[in-house]
């Protein structure tokens, strides 16, 4: 008999899959949702878009999503400091399938993409999942921060290892600051060869002063920056991420979709999240306020938090950060521990979890540093 691990792709066998634990805690902050629900008045708005959708689901959706992409289009031209066009708009499952459509049409077998470690865990996953090979890239600015990554450095890796992808994530997913725009324009103009993804899922987030790799998007063909409404939408069991590039690369992705990959319900929820953007987006401050919170108050504790343009603070300075974890865990506070040692992740959310997670480190200082 021929085992399952016989038959997988060899380049899959021994691989672990993407494991965030779902458990149900008190406090939930490993996985840079929104802890705020959905308002009252967004849902009924959501029903009533799905109810509208629901007598036609006999029928395909609208396999071009071209409601959505105007609606996109818009909410980017809105906030993003750029005009864009439905036909630069691209989306999907989530921000995870928008990256994979983009592995499956420019990545593959023989090609190479490359990231900056640590980075959101996924896009070597991706990566992989679509036969390309994936190269770890490095961070650190020698005499500035152990995770930053400057335009020197990543167009030295660029240069050195010819790669037919980049990953750039802005804010960066753990480690959570912002790049400067000059990292983006360096590395694609290091890297004729490549398409450049930007991976903005956090960028609602950024402090004052952070602008989008978006404005980049005019005359760079080979430029794509993606995003989410799983994170300052509050949308992430919606499943809708997107991505904004040229029209010709946008056109490319079309070779990989699966057809009508957005189902009906899916292009309705989105579509109506959108049209009450100002009520999602409305968190967006507080969440920021927590954020900056836990900066201040785990620096005062003596632990070492990176300043963050994201949703979540990555922070350092732990004796035994699995030890940290299951304490907090124990008491009933679930963060994120990201595989870096004496680190952890922590969600910003309510004001109230903030509190609840806070006492806990307080509680635990003298143990864990
Ligand atoms: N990019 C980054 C940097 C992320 O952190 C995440 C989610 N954790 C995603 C993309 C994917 O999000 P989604 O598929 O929900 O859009």
């Amino acid at each position: 008999m021929t085992s399952i691990e016989q038959l997988l792709r060899p380049d899959l066998r021994g691989r672990t899959a993407y494991g965030a634990p779902q458990l149900e805690v008190p406090v939930r902050l490993n996985t840079n949702e929104n802890s705020y629900a959905v308002p009252d008045d967004v849902v009924a708005a959501i029903v009533a878009a799905v109810a509208e959708v629901a007598p036609t689901l006999n029928r395909y959706p609208d396999r071009e999503f071209t409601r959505l992409r105007e609606d996109l289009a818009s909410y980017l031209t809105r906030t993003g400091g750029v005009a864009l066009d439905p036909a630069q708009l691209w989306a999907g499952n989530g921000s995870n399938e928008v990256l994979l459509h983009l592995l499956q049409a420019f990545g593959g077998p023989e090609r190479t993409a490359l990231g900056f470690t640590p980075a959101y865990s996924m896009h070597p996953i991706i990566t992989r999942t679509t036969g390309t090979r994936w190269v770890d890239g490095l961070r650190g600015v020698p005499g500035a921060g152990e995770f930053d990554l400057d335009a020197e450095s990543a167009v030295s890796q660029v240069k050195e290892h010819q790669p037919h992808l980049v990953f750039l994530c802005s804010p960066n997913n753990p480690t959570g600051t912002a790049l400067g725009l000059d990292v983006v324009e360096a590395v694609h103009e290091a890297a004729p060869g490549a398409v450049v993804v930007v991976d903005e899922a956090y960028a609602e987030f950024a402090r004052p002063g952070t602008p989008s790799a978006l404005t980049l998007l005019q005359g760079r063909p080979r430029l794509v920056v993606t995003r989410t409404m799983s994170k300052a939408f509050a949308l992430a069991g919606g499943r809708l991420g997107y991505l904004a590039a040229d029209p010709e690369l946008v056109d490319a992705l079309r070779l990989v979709r699966m057809p009508y990959h957005l189902s009906a319900p899916t292009q309705a929820v989105a579509c109506a999240a959108l049209e009450h953007a100002g009520a999602l987006l409305d968190t967006v401050e507080t969440i920021k306020g927590q954020r900056d919170r836990i900066v201040t108050e785990l620096a005062a504790m003596g632990l070492r938090p990176v300043p963050s343009d994201a949703n979540f603070v990555l922070f350092g300075g732990l004796d035994d950060e699995h030890a940290t974890w299951q304490a907090l865990l124990d008491e009933g506070i679930l963060i994120r521990d990201v595989g870096l040692p004496h680190h952890l992740r922590v969600t910003a959310g309510t004001p109230e979890e903030t509190d609840a997670f806070l006492a806990a480190m307080r509680a635990l200082a003298p143990t864990h540093r």
